[in-house]
């Protein structure tokens, strides 16, 4: 089955406005893709309609990934088909442990996979994998026993984002904004674990609003999100392009309004 995630001509409503005008994009097993956009161009919209968030009312398009519309399907169902999405806002969920909540997760996925690791994981070896997975990103060992994101920081929520990615795997993974309120050590440990994570067998789509995480992990592919619509594709040259002209420079180029304010 093809794991390439193909967006064709994506319409998306948020509250019966149109957010999102038609995007198509296609993410190829082991390509690293980088969204950008000023604020309020729509990227979270994208990745929320693509992991199946009910607020987002798709009105029109596809999203083929292994050989079906992901979007006739629940979120759960996406997710344990290898969809992955790191949010931007992580929700906090008091009463359930990060460890609880990431072998919840894997047994999920087991189950689904059907490629004889449909039992459980074991604890000693849900434990094994824990410990490895967090000394990779730096996460102290006492947050397996904290409730999901109660009272972390923000750097604190990004990096058990990236735990949950390592311990699933994901097979396409989207990360919405999750070099936003890092500081330079956060950044470098998230960054770390996604660089491992990616490979041959693993499609991502970064979503940023800087081009500092692309200092950290390369794409080969770089889009441009304005009001709902990619306007440019290229490779990294691109990222660097904005990074020095702002994005006013692509709104005046496609015939919108300067702002002043990115
Ligand atoms: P970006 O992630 O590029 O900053 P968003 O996708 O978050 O952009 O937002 C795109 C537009 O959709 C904005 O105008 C925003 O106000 C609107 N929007 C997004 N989510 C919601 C929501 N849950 N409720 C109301 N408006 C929303
Ligand atoms: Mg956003």
């Amino acid at each position: 089955m093809a794991e390439t995630l193909e967006i064709r001509d994506l319409r998306v409503n948020v509250q019966d406005t149109e957010i999102l005008k038609g995007v198509t994009l296609t993410i190829n097993q082991g390509e690293i893709h980088a969204l950008m956009g000023p604020n309020g161009s729509g990227k979270s919209t994208l990745a929320y309609a693509l992991t199946g968030h009910p607020g987002y009312q798709v009105m029109g398009g596809e999203v083929i990934y292994r050989g079906q519309n992901i979007l006739a399907l629940p979120a759960d169902e996406r997710s344990k088909l290898g969809l992955f999405l790191a949010f931007q806002y992580p929700v906090s969920v008091p009463g359930v442990s990060v460890a609880n909540f990431l072998r919840t997760a894997i047994n999920a996925r087991r189950k689904s996979a059907g490629n004889g690791q449909s039992k459980p994981i074991s604890i000693p070896e849900f434990r094994k994998l824990l410990r490895e997975k967090m000394k990779m990103l730096n996460v102290d060992e006492a947050f397996a026993g904290r409730y999901l994101n109660d009272g972390f920081s923000g750097g604190e929520k990004k990096r058990v984002e990236i735990l949950q990615m390592a311990m699933l795997e994901p097979q396409m993974a989207i990360l919405d904004e999750t070099d936003s309120g890092l500081d330079i050590d956060a950044l470098r440990a998230v960054s770390e674990g996604v660089n491992r994570l990616a490979g041959p067998h693993v499609g991502m789509l970064l979503i940023t609003h800087y081009q500092r995480l692309l200092n950290y992990i390369k794409p080969q592919f770089v889009h441009v999100l304005l009001n709902g619509r990619i306007v440019e594709s290229g490779g990294p040259e691109l990222a660097l392009e904005l990074e020095e002209k702002g994005y006013d420079f692509i709104r005046v180029k496609h015939g919108e309004v300067a702002t002043g304010k990115d």
